[in-house]
């Protein structure tokens, strides 16, 4: 491990005008469960290392009136699925923050470094773009919000530029009748990297028949996390069954782009796109109904 200088930030202002000023020789640490090993191994390099998780605004979790919600990008995993309000109004959420790594990884890794850490396998953002979740950045002209969807542009790359760092995820209100689900393929029962993952969010109709709307979002199967925005709009209308769903699963198909390596081929991938988004999006529906009953 090669040295560098750590400052632990203790605001938003502080932590931008370092990040600034050290420019793409700066890195930010909040669990350090991926920036640690890849200092380590030499796939990172950083002069300096910005500890964010003593900033108040990134341990924050909050609601708004009409119920939105707010959560810090340093707050870790762990608080997101034992917190019954987060579980309950977004529950993808809670699923995928369950299963990075396990409990030891999960009270340090946040859900900000998952998202900015931009691993096309990361758990937590097809759940995140599911949910219609924002990113809120701070940076030298003061802050901003980009859809979770357009925020990985690359393998390990993002939309952050010199300065910025993310501030906190943001949540609209959960809708009525409405649920989400994140699902993924591993090969072993736990602590392991996705092979294919799938949010989904599902609104109904009051009946609890018919699709009013839906999202669904893809991991592993694509340089980064995707949105199937067209299987999502497809949904709506339709009847809230199976067979539905298997129909938008083959749908989403068309839109990945998998590799081929030593987790899974290309042909077992598409098929798992189609079982997972089918999954995903019944669970949600389920989820649904037991509220009702
Ligand atoms: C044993 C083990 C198992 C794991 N299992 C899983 C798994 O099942 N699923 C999964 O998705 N991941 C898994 N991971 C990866 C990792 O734990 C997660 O990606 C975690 O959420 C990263 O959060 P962190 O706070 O530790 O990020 P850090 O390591 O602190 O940071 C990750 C990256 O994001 C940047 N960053 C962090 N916070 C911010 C911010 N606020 N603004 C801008 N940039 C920021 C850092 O500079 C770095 O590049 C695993 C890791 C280990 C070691």
């Amino acid at each position: 491990l090669k040295d560098f200088d750590y400052v632990a930030a203790s605001s938003v202002e502080e932590a931008v005008g370092l990040l600034a000023a050290r420019g793409d020789r700066a890195r930010i640490l909040a669990g350090g469960t991926d920036i640690l090993v890849q200092l380590r191994e030499g796939l990172q390099e950083a002069d300096l290392v910005v500890d964010v998780k003593k900033i108040p605004d990134l341990l924050e979790v909050r609601w708004t009136a009409d119920g939105g919600l707010s959560i810090g990008a340093a707050v870790p995993c762990i608080r997101l699925y034992r917190d019954r309000r987060i579980a309950s109004a977004f529950p993808a959420v809670a699923d995928s923050a369950r299963i990075i790594g396990g409990w030891q990884i999960q009270s340090r890794a946040s859900l900000g470094g998952n998202l900015c850490n931009s691993s096309p396998a990361a758990d937590s953002i097809p759940a995140l773009i599911a949910c219609q979740a924002q990113c809120l950045i701070a940076g030298p002209q003061g802050t901003r919000t980009t859809p979770v969807e357009s925020f990985c542009t690359a393998p390990g790359k993002n939309v952050l530029s010199r300065g910025e760092f993310l501030l906190a995820v943001e949540f609209p209100p959960a809708r009525p009748r409405s649920s989400s689900r994140y699902v993924r393929f591993i090969p072993r029962n736990e602590m392991d990297i996705a092979v294919a993952g799938c949010g989904a969010f599902v609104e109904l109709n009051e009946r609890l028949d018919t699709v009013v709307s839906a999202r669904i979002a893809l991991a592993a199967v694509a340089p980064t996390p995707l949105f199937a925005r067209e299987a999502s709009e497809w949904l709506a209308g339709k009847p809230a069954a199976e067979e539905s769903f298997a129909a938008a699963g083959q749908q989403a198909k068309n839109v990945v782009r998998p590799i081929d390596d030593m987790r899974g081929t290309i042909p077992f991938r598409l098929q798992l796109v189609a079982v997972l988004t089918r999954r995903a999006l019944a669970g949600a529906a389920d989820r649904i109904r037991q509220q009702k009953t």
